[in-house]
Parts: structure tokens; sequence; C-alpha cells
């Protein structure tokens, strides 16, 4: 194609016709404002139906951790969106990892395709971009949040904590791990959250090590340390990630999880006493546990999840962002194709997704036990593996089991044009 203005004419015709097909079902609410409501109010306005969507804080959330693309079905959505070219502005650039020993000498290098992908970016950057390419066609409410959902023949009647109740077609939960939609719909957290016996706590500090982007991360048993340049070498974000049963911590009680922190890391070495006196500064704290979200069905009634809150595959799986993208994608085009109708559309999404998103899941049990190992004996033996990894033979191997199983998905043409 010459092509670019055939196929921006073809895109364009092919959403009128699909809007145009679209009788039912067109005002679409959806929780959550991060990555995967902002993906999925953009291809619903594609398809002609009208989205809005609540988000529980006051603007858009910033800053945060790294998260990456990799693979073509992630490529070809961000392509088909028009977003790559400001992602690629955006991208964090991080290259090789290193691994440190206690007095920060590196005695291991980890390749940037490992933990980048194809493109990072923060997360904070990601949600602005997907909120920019959104926000004329989307009504966003910040700083509120569902309470109820009723459900009747023709709609869901929701109440919230702050707005007027207002009647929607449909709802779609993409309010994370720990969904408010979910819990309404569906019943209590704990049926539905795997712990994976991890715990991990992330915030913004100086770059005080002069990392030019890379990052720094120092194992012990139960432990892992890091630090990694952000913003072109601007700031830094330091990440704990720390062996223990489920802690049963208030999510907003950072005192009490900061001094959860420091108790696990207190004397630890490296730079973890520094660093634990930087997160008392921290403008972004964040702490939480690593963990999945299984459900048997995503869908009840009017009421689907997406995102996090349908599969979470756990903040270790480096995959939690592909799949909300792509979870999107999906399930927009499913509620075009099926011209509104949810029953069918639901039923369709998942069947096209749930592999997918078990296959995420699997990368996420399985780095969890290797980036902190329970056990000293196996802590060590891994560092001394990751030390001769660049001169075996399987050296790429967790990269391309990486991007085996962010490209495991075919891509149904739902506008032939636009995904290619
Ligand atoms: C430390 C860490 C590192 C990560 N690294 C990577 C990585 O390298 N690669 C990758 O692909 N993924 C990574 N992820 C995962 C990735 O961030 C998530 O999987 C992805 O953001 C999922 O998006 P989501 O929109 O489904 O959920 P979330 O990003 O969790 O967003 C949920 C949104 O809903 C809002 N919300 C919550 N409750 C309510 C409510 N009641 N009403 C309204 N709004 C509400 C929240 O404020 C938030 O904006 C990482 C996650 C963490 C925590």
């Amino acid at each position: 194609m010459t092509n670019s203005t055939n196929a921006k004419n073809n895109v364009k015709n092919n959403a009128e016709n699909t809007a145009r097909n679209t009788a039912r079902n067109t005002d679409v609410l959806i929780s959550g404002a991060s990555v995967a409501g902002p993906a999925l109010a953009y291809w619903l306005h594609r398809h002609g139906f009208r989205p809005t969507i609540v988000e529980r804080a006051p603007a858009l959330r910033d800053g945060g951790y790294a998260v990456d693309f990799r693979g073509e079905a992630h490529l070809s959505v961000l392509r088909a969106m028009g977003i790559l070219p400001e992602l690629e502005r955006a991208r964090t650039g991080t290259g090789s990892m290193k691994y440190v020993n206690s007095a920060g000498r590196p005695v291991a290098e980890m390749p940037a395709d490992l933990f980048a992908g194809d493109i990072e970016v923060l997360r904070g950057d990601l949600s602005r971009i997907l909120y920019d390419a959104t926000k004329e066609h989307t009504e966003y409410v910040f700083g509120d949040s569902v309470t109820s959902l009723t459900e009747d023949a023709d709609g869901v009647s929701v109440t919230f904590e702050r707005g007027a109740p207002r009647r929607f077609d449909l709802v779609i939960g993409a309010d994370g791990l720990h969904s408010t939609t979910r819990r309404l719909v569906f019943g209590p957290e704990e049926r539905f959250v795997r712990h994976l016996g991890v715990h991990c706590a992330i915030f913004t500090t100086d770059n005080y090590l002069g990392l030019d982007h890379t990052g720094h991360v120092f194992r012990t048993a139960g432990r892992f340390v890091g630090l990694h340049s952000a913003r072109h070498n601007a700031e830094a974000r330091a990440v704990f990630y720390f062996a223990s049963p489920r802690l049963d911590l208030h999510r907003r009680d950072v005192p009490r999880q900061q001094a959860v922190l420091a108790e696990h890391f207190a004397g630890n070495g490296w730079e973890s006493d520094r660093l634990l006196e930087a997160m008392r500064h921290a403008p972004d704290f964040y702490f939480d546990s690593v963990a999945q979200v299984h459900m048997d069905t995503w869908s009840r009634g009017r009421v689907a999840l997406l995102g996090d809150a349908a599969h979470c595959p756990s903040s270790l799986s480096g995959m939690g962002s592909g799949l909300a993208l792509v979870g999107a994608y999906v399930l927009a085009g499913e509620l075009a194709a099926a011209h509104g109708d949810h029953t069918a559309a639901f039923a369709q999404y998942e069947e096209r997704m749930r592999a997918y998103a078990r296959g995420c899941q699997k990368m996420g049990d399985g780095v969890a036990r290797l980036m902190v190992p329970g056990s000293r004996a196996l802590a060590a033996f891994l560092n001394r593996y990751y030390r001769l990894l660049p001169y075996l033979p399987g050296k790429n191997m967790a990269s391309n089991i990486a991007r085996r199983t962010a490209e495991d998905i075919t891509l149904r043409d739902y506008a032939p044009q636009l995904i290619r």
C-alpha cells in the first residue's frame, strides 16, 4: 500500500460501518482508567459504542514501575491504535540489568530483552498516552467508584460513592487486582486472588548511583532489592521483593507497609538501608502482594471483567499490560461482531482469551519462584547460573519463552485492515 492514505480511509469506513451495525448496548461504563480501561474505551469508540470511564483516583495515576510489550500480538494492536510512535518516544531505553554483590560490584548481567521486551515504558506514561488517545470521545469521571450494580432486562443501574445514580447498558470492570466490580458481582476477593508467596514494594527516588539506562539488583535468599534508572536517568525506581506468606495489611496503611519492608530488609546489605531511608520520603510508595486472579468465568449478565481484574498474571510475569491491551481489543471487537449482543460477545471474548491468559499466568508462577528463591542454596545456585548464562547455549531461553507466550494468540480481524 502507498498506502497509508488508503489504509486510513479503510479504517474510517470500517469504523463507520461497524457503528451502523451496532444496534444494542451502546452505553458502556468502564471502571478503572489505567491500561485495560482506556484501551477498551478506544476500541469501543472505534466500533461505535459510547464509553464512560469512572476512576477512583482523583486524577490519572502517574509514576510507578515500567511495563513492557513484546511480540507481534502486542505490537499489532498498538500499531492499529496509532500510539506506537508516542510509545517509542516515551520508551525507557533501559539496557541490560546487572546483578551485584553486597559491595555493589557487578557479578552477572541479564539482557535487556528479558526485562524490557520490544518496548518498555513507565506505566504512568502508558496510561497518559491511552488517556490522550481517548479523552475526546470518552467521558472520564475521576475521584469516584461504583458502589452497587443492579441488573434488569434492559441494563444496569449503577450507584456511585459521590456521583448521582446512572443507567448503562453494560459495565466492564477494568479496576485491577483488587477490583471493586469483581467483588460486587462475583464475590469477595479471597475467592479469586491467589498469593504467590512474594510481596513487592516500589517507589521513586533519586538516581544517586548515577545509573545510566540500567538497573542494579542484589539478591539473597527470599529477598530481592534493586534500583533502576528512570526518565532517562533523571530519577530512579527502587524495587523490593520478599518471600512471605500473605500479610494482612490494609492497602492504604503505608506506615505499616513501610515498617514491614524495613523489618525484612534492614541490614540486608548493598544499598538496602539507604533505600529504606529514601522510602520514607517517596512520593509514590506502592506495596502489594504478588498475586494472580483465577476465575471460572469473567462475566455475569451485563457485567464483564477485563485485564488484571479478570486474570492478573502477577506483577512478576511481565505480561499484565500486554494481556490487558489484547483483551481490550478482543472484548470490544467481539461486542462489535455480535452487534452489541453481550451474551454472545462475552462468551466469545472468554473463549478467545482463556488459553492466552493461562499461558501468561504460567509465566508469573515460574518467575516468582526464580526471582525470589526461598532457600539460600537456590539463591546461590541462581546467582552462579546467571554469571555463566551469557556463555551457555540456552542463554536466550527465558526471553524466547516470554516472547512465545506473548504471541500465542491469533487475533481476529474485527476490522481487517487494522490488524496486520
Ligand atoms: C511492580 C509492578 C511491575 C509490573 N511490571 C510489568 C511489566 O514489566 N510488564 C507488564 O506487562 N506488566 C507489568 N505489571 C502489571 C501491569 O501494570 C498490570 O498488569 C496492568 O497495568 C493491568 O492493567 P489494568 O488496567 O487491568 O489494571 P491496573 O493497572 O491495576 O489498573 C486498575 C485501575 O483501576 C482503578 N480502580 C481501582 N479500584 C477502582 C474503583 N473501585 N473504581 C474505579 N477505579 C478503580 C485503579 O486506580 C487503577 O487506575 C507490573 C505491575 C506491578 C505492580
